[in-house]
C-alpha cells in the first residue's frame, strides 16, 4: 500500500477501503491506493498551517533555491518519471516524456518567483503621500489532479504556489499515484522544509474535506466537469479561492484552403494521441464544403489504419490503452450510441481488441456526425475521431461556439484573415491555427471557459501569482518636515 507523505514524513494510511492501481496494458496490478480520511487530510493541512509560519518570511530568492534542486533531480529522474508514467497511465513512452518535460518547465518557470511577485509603489499619490502595494502569500493551498497526467498536472500549481511562500496539500489521482510518489522522493531530497509540501491519497472524501476545511485558504482542481463545478461550489462557499478545470469538447475547423495532408496528421495526432485522453483533445472535425470533406476522410481513415496499439513502453506502438475496463466500455458505449443516431462508421476500433489483455481500443473513425447527437456534444476521452461537414465557416463558428464546453478549438487555414475571424469570433479560451494541442507554456496562463472553467484565475503564467497571493496596500504619510525625529520618536 502506497504512503502519504506528511510534515516531511512518509506515513501509512489510516484508510479502510482501497483502491488496486493497474497498468492498463496488462491489467496487472502494481499497488494499492488508500482512499484517505477528512482526519488524515486534516493531519496535513496542520503540518502545512504550522511550515506556512517560517516559509513565508524565507526569502523567495531561498525559497526557490528548492525548486532548482528539484530541476536537477527532476533531470536525473527523467526517463524513469516517463517510464512510471507509461506504467501506470498506458500512454506512449514519447507522449510521457512530452509531459513530464512540460512539468519540469513549470517548475524552471515557478524559479522566477522573486520577479513575478515584485509589488508596485508610487510617490505622492497626494502632496506627501506615498503608496505600495506587496503581493503576499495567504497560508495553505490544496490541489486536487485529474488521472491523464499523473506527473504534470499537480506542477501546473505547487511550485508557483511555494515559491509564492504558501504551503502544499496534493491528492494526486488515486487511479495514478505512483509518479507522485516518485515526484516526493524527489521532493524529499531537494530538502524542502517539513510540511511545505504534503501529499494525502484518496478519492471524494479528501477532496470534500479540502472544499470544507477552514484553514485551506485555496483550490487548485483538474478533473471532469461535473466535479469542477462540485469543487468550485463547495470550495468558494466556505470562503476559499478556487480554480477548477473542466472537461472539453474540442472542435477543429478545416477551411479549403489548409494545407490537408498537414491537417489530417496534426487532427488525428489530437484526437487519438494519449488514447484521446487530454483534456485538449480535438474531437469532432468539421470542414467546410464536400470536397474539403471527402479528402479530410480519405486522409484519416489511412491514418487510422496505419495505428500500432500496445503497451507504451514499446517505441513500435503508436497508441496505448485506455486507463480502465470502465473507460473502455464507456467509449464503446458512446460510439454505438452515434451509429444508432444515425452515423456512420467508417474504422471500428472495438474490433479485435477484446482479445488483448488491459483496456484497449483501436481507432475509431465515425461520419455524418450532426450536431444534435449525443456523441457530438459530450467529451469522448477515448481514440474517436468525428467527422462533420458544414457548408460555411461561420455555420461551423456557430456549431462551436454552440457547445457548453469551451476548452480549446483549431483551425486549419493558410489564411491569416480567416485565422484573425476565428480567433476573434471563438469561445473557447486556448486557441490553435494549424495547432492541433494547443497548450500554452508554463509562462502563459493555462485554462478554458464556459463548463471547462470555473473560476477567475487560471493556471500557471503570470495569473499565478494573482491566484497564490493577496495583494496588500500600504498609503503612508510621514510628514516632510524632521519634526517627529527631533522629537525622539524615530529613533
Ligand atoms: P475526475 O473528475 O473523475 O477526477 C478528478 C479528481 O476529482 C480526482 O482526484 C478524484 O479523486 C476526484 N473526484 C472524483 N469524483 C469525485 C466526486 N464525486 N467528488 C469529489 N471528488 C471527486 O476526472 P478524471 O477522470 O480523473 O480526469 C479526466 C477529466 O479531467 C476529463 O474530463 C478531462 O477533460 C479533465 N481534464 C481537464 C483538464 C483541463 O485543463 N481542463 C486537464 C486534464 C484533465
Amino acid at each position: 500500500m502506497i504512503k502519504n507523505h506528511i510534515n516531511g514524513k512518509w506515513i501509512a494510511s489510516e484508510a479502510k477501503e482501497s483502491l488496486e492501481i493497474h497498468n492498463p496494458a496488462t491489467g496487472e496490478v502494481l499497488e494499492r491506493c488508500p482512499l484517505g480520511t477528512a482526519s488524515e487530510l486534516d493531519q496535513a493541512v496542520q503540518a502545512a498551517k504550522e511550515a506556512f509560519k517560517t516559509w513565508r518570511s524565507t526569502p523567495a530568492v531561498d525559497r526557490v533555491q528548492y525548486l532548482f534542486k528539484l530541476k536537477v533531480l527532476l533531470e536525473e529522474h527523467f526517463e524513469e518519471l516517463s517510464r512510471l508514467v507509461t506504467t501506470e497511465h498506458g500512454k506512449t513512452l514519447v507522449e510521457a516524456r512530452g509531459s513530464v518535460r512540460r512539468g519540469i518547465q513549470m517548475v524552471e518557470t515557478a524559479c522566477g518567483m522573486p520577479t513575478l511577485m515584485m509589488g508596485e509603489h508610487f510617490e505622492d499619490i497626494a502632496p506627501g503621500i506615498d503608496s505600495k502595494a506587496v503581493n503576499r502569500p495567504m497560508g495553505v493551498f490544496g490541489i486536487i489532479a485529474p488521472f491523464n497526467f499523473p506527473a504534470m498536472v499537480p506542477f501546473w500549481f505547487w511550485p508557483f504556489g511555494v515559491a509564492a511562500g504558501n504551503t502544499i496539500v496534493i491528492k494526486p489521482s488515486e487511479r495514478v499515484p505512483l509518479t507522485q510518489v516518485k515526484i516526493f522522493e524527489l521532493i524529499e531530497k531537494a530538502g524542502f522544509p517539513k510540511g511545505v509540501v504534503n501529499m494525502v491519497h484518496g478519492g471524494k472524501d479528501v477532496v470534500n474535506a479540502m472544499c470544507t476545511h477552514p484553514d485551506i485558504k485555496g483550490i487548485s482542481f483538474v478533473g471532469s466537469t461535473p466535479v469542477a463545478k462540485h469543487v468550485y461550489v463547495t470550495g468558494t462557499s466556505h470562503g476559499k479561492r478556487v480554480q477548477a478545470l473542466g472537461g472539453a469538447k474540442n472542435f477543429m475547423v478545416v477551411l479549403p484552403d489548409a494545407q490537408l495532408d498537414k491537417a489530417a496528421a496534426t487532427a488525428y495526432e489530437s484526437i487519438t494521441g494519449c488514447a484521446g485522453e487530454r483534456c485538449l483533445a480535438g474531437s469532432v472535425v468539421i470542414s467546410v464544403g464536400k470536397e474539403t470533406a471527402g479528402k479530410i476522410e480519405e486522409l484519416v481513415v489511412k491514418r487510422a489504419k496505419e495505428t500500432v496499439i500496445g503497451n507504451g513502453l514499446d517505441s513500435k506502438v503508436t497508441m496505448g490503452p485506455l486507463i480502465s475496463q470502465a473507460s473502455k466500455d464507456r467509449v464503446k458505449g458512446m460510439i454505438q450510441s452515434a451509429l444508432d443516431e444515425g452515423a456512420e462508421i467508417l474504422v471500428d476500433g472495438r474490433k479485435d481488441v477484446d482479445h488483448l489483455p488491459g483496456y484497449f481500443l483501436n481507432t475509431t473513425v465515425i461520419k455524418g456526425i450532426k450536431p444534435h447527437m449525443t456523441i457530438a456534444k459530450e467529451e469522448v476521452f477515448g481514440p474517436v475521431v468525428l467527422l462533420a461537414e458544414s457548408d460555411t465557416f461561420d455555420e461551423a463558428i456557430a456549431w462551436l461556439n454552440s457547445s457548453p464546453f469551451g476548452n480549446t478549438t483549431t483551425l486549419f487555414t493558410t489564411s491569416g484573415a480567416a485565422a484573425r475571424k476565428f480567433s476573434y469570433e471563438v469561445e473557447p479560451s486556448m486557441i490553435g491555427i494549424n495547432i492541433g494541442v494547443p497548450a500554452p507554456m508554463a509562462f502563459f496562463s493555462f485554462g478554458g471557459t464556459k463548463d471547462s472553467f470555473f473560476g477567475d484565475v487560471k493556471a500557471h503564467g503570470k495569473s499565478c501569482v494573482t491566484f497564490f497571493t493577496d495583494t496588500k496596500t500600504t498609503i503612508e504619510r510621514w510628514g516632510s518636515d524632521s519634526s517627529i525625529w527631533s522629537s525622539g520618536q524615530g529613533k
